[in-house]
C-alpha cells in the first residue's frame, strides 16, 4: 500500500456534474431551525450543542422563514416543524406560527421553559389546541451541564422554583 494521498479533502466530482437531474416537485415535510443553535439551556445530551452563549448557528430572520414556508406551500408541504435551539426565543415566534399554521399543521420542538400562562393562552388561541410532550418522565434524565435539570428550570410539569433570575441556569435568558 502506498502513502495516503495528501490532496485536498474535497476534490471535484466530475461524474456528479454530468449526472442526470430531476426536478424538485414535492416537499412533504419542512423543518426550520428558526433559532439556529441559540437556546436558554445547555443540556449535556443536546445533539447540536445548542446553548445560550455564541451559538455556532445563528437565528433565522423572519423574512427567510416566511420565504421557506411559502416555497414549501407551493411544493405541497403537509407538515412543518420549528426547531432550534429553543424556538420560543425567536422574537416573532407567534406571528411566524400563525403564518405556518395557515399553510400546514405545525409542531414546535421546545424545552417548554418559555411557555408561561400568557404564552400558553396565546398558543391555544392560535392553534385551537396545544400538546406538550416530554422527552423523559423523569427529571433525573434531563440534565443540563450546570447540574440542574430542564424540570428545575421551569419546564411545564416540573418545579418552577428556579424561575427567579437569581437561580436560573447560568447564562440563560430571563423567562
Ligand atoms: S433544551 Fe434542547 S436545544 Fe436546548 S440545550 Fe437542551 S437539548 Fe439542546
Amino acid at each position: 500500500m502506498g502513502t495516503p494521498s495528501r490532496g485536498p479533502a474535497l476534490t471535484p466530482n466530475v461524474e456528479a456534474a454530468t449526472a442526470p437531474t430531476a426536478p424538485f416537485l414535492r416537499l412533504t415535510t419542512l423543518w426550520i431551525q428558526i433559532t439556529g443553535t441559540w437556546c436558554n439551556l445547555r443540556c449535556t445530551h443536546c445533539i447540536n450543542a445548542s446553548g445560550p452563549a455564541d451559538p455556532w448557528l445563528p437565528s433565522m430572520d423572519a423574512r427567510s422563514i416566511r420565504h421557506a414556508i411559502r416555497e414549501a406551500e407551493t411544493l405541497g408541504v403537509k407538515e412543518i416543524y420549528f426547531t432550534g435551539g429553543e424556538p420560543f426565543l425567536h422574537p416573532e415566534i407567534l406571528p411566524l406560527l400563525k403564518d405556518s399554521l395557515a399553510v400546514a399543521p405545525t409542531s414546535v420542538l421546545t424545552n417548554g421553559t418559555r411557555i408561561d400562562v400568557r404564552m400558553a393562552a396565546a398558543l391555544a388561541r392560535l392553534a385551537g389546541e396545544a400538546a406538550y410532550s416530554l422527552a423523559s418522565a423523569s427529571a433525573s434524565t434531563m440534565w443540563m451541564s450546570n447540574g440542574t435539570t430542564a424540570f428545575e428550570a421551569g419546564a411545564p410539569g416540573g418545579t418552577r422554583s428556579e424561575r427567579s433570575s437569581s437561580s436560573r441556569p447560568e447564562g440563560s435568558s430571563p423567562l
